[in-house]
């Protein structure tokens, strides 16, 4: 296995030449992927508060992100209910399947960058992260109760 530190200056650097992501690291913050309604401005922001390893698997899910939004056009086709009205089951549905596969992407890039990551580690982290969402999808105004109070 490479070094973590290593593995996320690799990976940095190629979302940086392959798909224009900026990287921003910031203390306390969440861990999220953005960019502007043509899907350009992209960036990752990193929450530095976690080691090196979970910097590192939350960066390669945002980089699915990255990888899914690389073109607007393939991502509306296959994401049509997205840009629908929120709350509806067609959109949530979506928002989870983009969710699943950005992990999925995330872990594919990882094997191309050929950082030699543990899939049962990592299937261990990711499973918290997709059962919220699924959790979230099945009712969104429950899941903000229960996180919010
Ligand atoms: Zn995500």
């Amino acid at each position: 296995m490479r070094r973590l530190e290593e593995s996320i200056e690799i990976l940095e650097d190629y979302l940086e030449k392959t798909y224009d992501v900026d990287i921003l690291y910031e203390f306390g913050e969440g861990n999220t992927f953005s960019s502007n309604e043509n899907y350009n401005d992209k960036l990752i922001t990193i929450n530095t508060r976690h080691k090196p390893k979970i910097r590192l698997y939350c960066m390669l899910h945002e980089a699915g992100h990255a990888i899914l939004r690389a073109s607007k056009e393939k991502h509306c086709s296959r994401f049509p209910s997205l840009s629908k009205k929120k709350q509806t089951i067609a959109h949530r549905v979506d928002v989870v399947r983009e969710e699943i596969i950005a992990w999925e992407e995330g872990f594919d890039l990882s094997v191309k960058l050929k950082m030699g990551l543990d899939r049962k580690d990592w299937n261990n982290y990711n499973k918290k992260h997709i059962f919220d969402y699924i959790r979230w999808s099945f009712d969104p105004k429950e899941y903000m109760k229960t996180i919010y109070s």
